[in-house]
């Protein structure tokens, strides 16, 4: 059964909407299909796309490669200064970035409010500064729609059943992670959305005005088709126009 809620269609309008390139945030907890669903989304309409969980990946993985204690701003405060002079597209497809550790010290360096806020420019100058040949941005992570682009065009909260999100970060790693097993790998999704879902600053939390994607029953291919549909939608409501557009 499909279990897809699209919450309500609107779109912010600011700026001059003819000139502005469109912004859309998806937003979601781990292993919910958001990195997935924004790639191919971007892929789909030619548009820039940030992954900006691999920001605080790289501060985590540089924080550990330091030896430092990733809940310690202290120890971690090199590691941001080094991640922030070379953050480069390179940097952030790095597939250490993806290891089961470089996973729970991300969810903890992001924790830090001086981590968060120096990455902040940077989320914000991508959206904002794009490439004349792209028609816009898609970012995703925990808080777009809410702190980095409460403004954006279009946002989505990309969710799923706990035990899916296991099944299929479990189906990720077992491979690279032989003694892992299902109950592990619950485990530390539930611990990571505890800890960023209470976290002080910017916890993962849907915008008001996103749209609730619920991808437990669905593949990547219908979850796009779902997300192509509000932004149908929405392109149409901005346009003002009442037939199929794109
Ligand atoms: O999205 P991903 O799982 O790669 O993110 C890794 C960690 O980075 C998350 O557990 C979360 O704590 C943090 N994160 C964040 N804000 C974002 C993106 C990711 O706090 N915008």
């Amino acid at each position: 059964m499909t279990t897809v809620a699209l919450n309500k269609i609107s779109v912010t309008e600011t700026g001059h909407p003819e000139k502005r390139k469109m912004v859309i945030a998806v937003d979601g907890p781990a292993a919910s299909g958001k990195g997935t669903l924004a790639k191919m989304m971007a892929d789909r309409l030619g548009y820039a796309y940030l992954d900006t969980g691999a920001l605080y990946r790289a501060v985590a993985l540089a924080t550990l490669e330091l030896g430092g204690n990733p809940e310690k701003y202290a120890d971690v405060a090199p590691a941001l200064a080094m991640v922030k002079r070379n953050l480069t597209p390179e940097l952030l497809a790095n597939p250490e970035l993806r290891s089961h550790d470089v996973s729970e010290a991300a969810s903890k360096v992001s924790a830090l409010p001086e981590v968060r806020s120096a990455l902040i420019d940077y989320q914000r100058g991508f959206a904002g500064n794009l490439p004349e040949s792209v028609g816009g941005a898609v970012l995703d992570g925990r808080d777009i729609g809410t702190v980095i682009c409460p403004d954006a065009d279009l946002k989505f909260f990309v969710t799923a059943a706990p035990e899916e999100r296991a099944r299929r970060r479990y189906e990720e790693l077992k491979t690279r992670y032989l003694d892992l097993t299902l109950e592990k790998v619950m485990s530390d999704i539930q611990q990571r959305d505890q800890r960023d879902s209470t976290r002080k600053v910017a916890p993962t939390r849907a915008a008001n005005d996103a749209y609730i994607l619920d991808t437990t029953d669905l593949n990547r291919t219908e979850a796009l088709q779902q997300a192509v549909e509000v932004i149908h939608a929405s392109l149409l409501s901005r346009s003002g126009a009442t037939g199929p557009g794109y």
